[in-house]
This record gives structure tokens, C-alpha cells and sequence, in this order.
């Protein structure tokens, strides 16, 4: 399972840490009452505090308070009562007030965890550092004209939570775990959509290596702004085999922030790494240091929804689902709630197979998503009884779920247009077997010899003749009884 980089001198591990920029759902930003709403023309949602002129002063908005506190709950992680906004100090023409307003030495949630789920069913707990608030910066347009850059200040003030991993991570893979759940706590929460397309979910990857068997970490390097799993992991893979590639050739890594080229699929420096005190941080004059009440944290907590875990472990307890299937189902609400109305009443294995095979292999063949899936629970639920009740044959089965894709039409009204009904009459099956016995002498002799594995042959000669609709169970111990002539 570890993750070995094989080098000239010896065998070398990644250390890897997530910085992870996800944007708060919350109707208006951070300090202002500017909308967050993506989309938008170029600098319509900028008020006076947004645009940083001089006085404006900002007012903190609960509700992104109240989605970093969820968020920290559902990262286990500790929630502080007093939490304390400074003054991070950089020049950037995106960035008019000349600083941004985040969290230094006093955070609003400290240490937490995530649970990775390996592919192999296992799990991995990854430690979470702390997670702060923060202000988003505007967007700088450098590709629409050939001299001069765009600025639009829509993103200006927007409430983003930076959720900083501890360096647990140890390789490109389990970089990608990380992502994955973290994405999937978010959406669960409500508090970020987790869309890394639109830029709603940014990541900022720490990279160092090291001999295996050494326990210090050596210097990291910072690649920014990542902004798809994908490119994540392919940068930390870029980045690990350049520094064992500078440190085999005998020289240092420097601690520096990269760039990652998706295109060339490399890394490259920006700049050296600034440190905290090149920012001069220092607590905002223009705000009180921020302190909630216990009270108001527990009744957040009290309305948390199930988390992933939790209905991984119970969908494992109270289903039988084995545990990758079940972390499959839990990532996303709406396909755990897929499969429990599939699966309510029903066998939870056979409505898991469905689920995790035909339905989506379905999805993927369609392009559908779950939130226009391209069968119904309630149908799935309804194939699957009739497959209970005899009605079909789990091969006709398919047939039927093939046209509910294609038709949209529920399983009960297609069996009966396509008179695609499972036949059960014992007399219309033993006439068909009666054919192909006649049919094939010297096989029927070949069985009665004791070549067995014959009967598979003469089953699905049957099922030909019934154009598949014969109940194959009952096809095979009447073939057997009349064939060895039991
Ligand atoms: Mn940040």
C-alpha cells in the first residue's frame, strides 16, 4: 500500500499537507451584504466595504460563522468559543483594500480528523490542523487583452473557510481520498458545494519527500491554487520526483510557492515562499475578536445531518453492504438516499447489485446524473419486485431495465406492452425441451453417459426457443428429470 518513490540512492516517501480553500454557501459575503451568487456580470455584487474604500466598515455575517462552526463540527474538530480576525498585508491589484481579512494565531476551529476509505474497504485518519475564515480576493483578467489586465471584484469579500490538513498525507492517491471526502462532508453539511470547477473549492498542496525511515520533515514546497482532483494528485506526483531528482543530484530544495501546468503537467516556481511575518499580521482594528456561545454551537450541532461515516457504518450494519459498496452509495446524500428508498422493503444485496451495476452503468452510458437519474428509484424498487415475484427472470430482467432507460416508462406497464412476462407454465416449457431433446439424440446420450456439463447446453437451447422468457430455474430441473430421465 505505501507509496515508494525508487530512486538512484534509495527508496524515498511523500509528505504531503492540503490547504483547501472552499467557498462558504451563504447568500451574501463575509463582511457585506454584496451577493455571493456565481455568474454574475463583472463587478455588479461589490458594495463599498468590497471594493475597499476608504471607512467602510465591515459587518461580521452570521451565517458564514455558522457554517464554519458546522463544518468544524463535522470535522470532529474543536470549535473556539473566541476567535480573533487579523490583517493578512500584500499588495495585489485584485485585492483593493491592501489586505485581507483572515485568521492568524486564533482561528475559529482548531484540531480535527477525516476519515479516508482505501479502496480496499479500509480506512486511514487523516489530522486536520484547524480550519479559519477568511475573505476571498477579486479576479484578475489577464487573457482579454493583449496589454492591459481586467479586475472584477464580484469574488472581493466572498466568506471562504481554509481548512488545513496536518502533513498526513503520503501520496497522490490518498491526496485524492482526502479531497474526495472532504468534498463529500461539505455537500452533506451545506456549508460549500464543493464545485472545484467554478472555483468553489481550491487546493493548495505542501509537498516535501524524504528517505524512507527518516522521521523529519525536509523542506516543502507549495503548489497553488490546483483546481481539479486530477491536477492534484498529478502535481504532487511532478513535484515529489523533482525534489528526489534535485536531492540524488546532490543539491537543496528551496522552500518556494509553484505553479502547476496542467497542460505540460509540471510544476514551475512563482516565488519563494513568503513567511507569516513578510504579511505583518495583526488583529483587524475594524473588528472585535469574535466570540460565540456555547449554546449556539450545540444547537448546531444538535441539527447535523447523518454524516458520510455514520451512514457508512450503518449502511455496513443495518444493509450487510460490504465496506467499499457502502462508501460508494454514502458520497454523495442523494445516491445514499437513492438507495435506501430502492432498498426499503426489499433485499438490500439485490438492490445494492442494482444500484451499483445496471443503474449506474446506466448513468454513465447516459451522461444522466443522480439528480435526474435515468431510472427512478420507485421503478428500480418496482423491477426488482418482479423479479421477487416471478414475474421476470433475472436475464429478462435486464431486457426490462434496458427499455426503462430508454422509454422512461415503469417496469409493470413495459412487461406487459412487450409481453416480456416470465414463463412459468410448466406445459409450454416441457413442449420446448421436448423439441430440443427430440432435436439432439446423440447429446442426450453424451449425458446420460455422465457428461453433465451438457445440460448447460441443452438450458440454453430452451431459453432460445423461448426467446428467453422461460423461468430458467424451472427449465433446468425439468431438463434434468427428462434428459437423465429421473
Ligand atoms: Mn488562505
Amino acid at each position: 500500500m505505501a507509496y515508494i518513490i525508487q530512486g538512484e540512492t534509495g527508496d524515498w516517501e511523500i509528505v504531503i499537507g492540503l490547504e483547501v480553500h472552499a467557498q462558504v454557501t451563504s447568500k451574501s459575503k463575509l463582511f457585506s451584504g454584496a451577493s455571493t451568487e456565481f455568474g454574475a456580470e463583472p463587478n455588479t455584487q461589490v458594495s463599498f466595504v468590497d471594493a475597499g474604500f476608504p471607512g467602510m466598515l465591515p459587518v461580521i455575517n452570521e451565517i458564514c460563522v455558522e457554517q464554519a462552526v458546522r463544518t468544524g463540527l463535522g470535522l470532529n474538530a474543536r470549535i473556539n468559543l473566541t476567535s480573533v480576525f487579523a490583517r493578512k498585508n500584500y499588495f495585489y491589484a485584485d485585492l483593493p483594500q491592501g489586505y485581507q481579512i483572515s485568521q492568524f494565531d486564533k482561528p475559529i476551529v482548531g484540531e480535527g480528523e477525516l476519515v479516508l476509505d482505501m479502496p480496499d474497504g479500509s480506512t486511514r485518519t487523516v489530522g486536520i490542523e484547524r480550519l479559519h475564515l477568511e475573505q476571498d480576493a477579486g479576479k484578475s483578467i489577464h487573457d482579454m487583452h493583449p496589454s492591459k489586465s481586467f479586475i472584477d471584484l464580484n469574488r472581493s469579500g466572498v466568506a471562504l473557510m481554509e481548512v488545513v490538513s496536518k502533513p498526513d498525507l503520503r501520496s497522490p492517491e490518498e491526496a485524492g481520498l482526502y479531497l474526495t471526502k472532504l468534498r463529500s462532508i461539505l455537500r452533506y453539511l451545506g456549508t460549500c458545494d464543493g464545485n472545484m470547477q467554478e472555483g468553489s473549492m481550491r487546493c493548495d498542496a505542501n509537498v516535501s519527500v524524504r528517505p524512507v525511515g527518516e522521521t523529519g520533515l525536509r523542506t516543502r514546497c507549495e503548489i497553488k491554487n490546483v483546481n481539479s482532483i486530477r491536477y492534484v494528485q498529478q502535481a504532487i506526483e511532478f513535484e515529489a520526483r523533482r525534489h528526489v531528482d534535485v536531492y540524488e543530484a546532490g543539491g537543496d530544495i528551496r522552500q518556494e510557492t509553484r505553479l502547476f501546468d496542467s497542460v505540460k503537467v509540471e510544476t514551475r516556481s512563482m516565488r519563494s515562499k513568503e513567511q507569516a511575518h513578510d504579511y505583518r499580521y495583526f488583529p483587524d482594528p475594524d473588528l472585535l475578536p469574535l466570540v460565540i456561545e456555547q449554546g449556539f454551537v450545540d444547537g448546531i450541532k444538535a441539527g447535523l445531518p447523518e454524516l458520510p461515516d455514520a451512514k457508512k457504518a450503518r449502511f455496513m450494519a443495518e444493509y450487510g453492504l460490504n465496506a467499499y459498496d457502502a462508501g460508494v452509495l454514502v458520497a454523495e446524500r442523494i445516491s445514499a438516499d437513492f438507495f435506501e428508498t430502492v432498498a426499503k422493503g426489499r433485499d438490500a444485496k439485490i438492490a445494492c447489485n442494482w444500484v451499483m451495476g445496471d443503474f449506474f452503468a446506466a448513468m454513465n452510458a447516459t451522461g444522466k446524473t443522480m439528480e435526474n437519474p435515468p431510472v427512478s428509484a420507485t421503478d428500480l424498487g418496482g423491477l426488482i419486485d418482479l423479479i421477487g415475484d416471478g414475474t421476470l427472470s433475472g436475464r429478462l430482467a435486464k431486457d426490462v431495465f434496458a427499455l426503462m432507460v430508454e422509454t422512461g416508462k415503469a417496469p409493470a406497464a413495459l412487461v406487459e406492452e412487450k409481453g416480456l412476462r416470465q414463463v412459468t407454465d410448466t406445459g409450454a416449457i416441457e413442449a420446448a425441451i421436448d423439441v430440443v431433446i427430440k432435436a439432439n439424440p446423440d447429446k442426450v446420450q453424451q449425458v446420460r453417459d455422465g457428461k453433465t456439463t451438457l445440460l448447460g447446453w441443452f438450458t440454453g437451447q430452451v431459453m432460445k426457443a423461448t426467446q428467453g422468457k422461460a423461468n430458467p430455474a424451472m427449465v433446468n430441473e425439468m431438463l434434468a428429470k427428462k434428459v437423465l430421465g429421473e
